[in-house]
């Protein structure tokens, strides 16, 4: 097909075990899923839901590639997360379907621009300047599910220049892997290429130009991202 400019490249992720690579579709991402991370940003777990939101495709970052700090935040966030990858979608999928759609696991980090989310937040209005930045996504490697162990209670943590900054276990999130992937059904055709950031634990906080961010969950992989100064 001839197109009037050169085509994007496509979003890709390595895999684990192969030269093959993860094609991106789309990313999604959960908000407030884990309820100490919930109270530490103000709210009350008892009496909100996790929410969806989404990152554009090419936000994606793969693992030992830095990120320059973005631009209009003095408030940048690291939030450490399991990522889901898909093989399959679908719509309106019960927690089975949803589980036969899973390829693999990542460690992914959902930078937010702090500041512009509570504003936006404050307003009522749209995160996606918040959430949906370029760079935003950084991801490990995708390890593929038949050598994943025990996803649903794995230390995930964080570290900034080797201080630890969030420690937890994915055993605490409110859904879980099937849960999210049938809820999200219920609003979007999933596709086979599709990304889900499941949720960051408690321990978020800022991180600047010159600072390293480590990731990791245990039987998924490790993931760091070092962080340049922006324009
Ligand atoms: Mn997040």
């Amino acid at each position: 097909m001839e197109t009037v400019f050169p085509s994007h490249e496509q979003a890709v992720v390595p895999v684990v075990g192969t030269t093959a690579v993860f094609p991106v579709h789309r990313i999604y991402c959960v908000g407030q899923n884990y309820s100490a991370h919930v109270r530490e940003m103000g709210g009350d777990p008892t009496k909100t839901q996790p929410v969806f939101f989404s990152k554009p495709s090419d936000a994606i970052v793969i693992n030992d590639s830095p990120i320059s700090y973005p631009m209009s935040t003095a408030n940048l966030h690291f939030e450490a997360e399991l990522v889901v990858a898909l093989k399959h979608g679908g719509v309106r999928l019960n927690a089975e379907q949803a589980q036969a759609c899973v390829f693999g696991y990542g460690v992914g980090v959902d930078f937010t621009r702090r500041d512009l989310q509570a504003n936006c937040k404050a307003k009522g209005q749209p995160w996606d300047i918040a959430k949906g930045f370029d760079q935003s996504a950084p991801i490990s490697a995708i390890k593929p599910l038949v050598d994943c162990n025990n996803i649903d209670s794995a230390r995930i943590w964080l570290s900034v220049d080797d201080v630890l900054k969030q420690d937890a276990n994915t055993d605490d999130m409110i859904w879980d892997v099937p849960s999210i992937i049938a809820e999200l059904s219920s609003y979007f055709e999933l596709k086979a290429g599709d990304l889900i950031f499941t949720g960051t634990p408690s321990g978020v906080d800022a991180v600047s130009a010159g600072n390293c961010v480590r990731a990791g969950i245990d039987g998924v992989g490790e993931l760091t991202v070092n962080i340049l100064k922006g324009e």
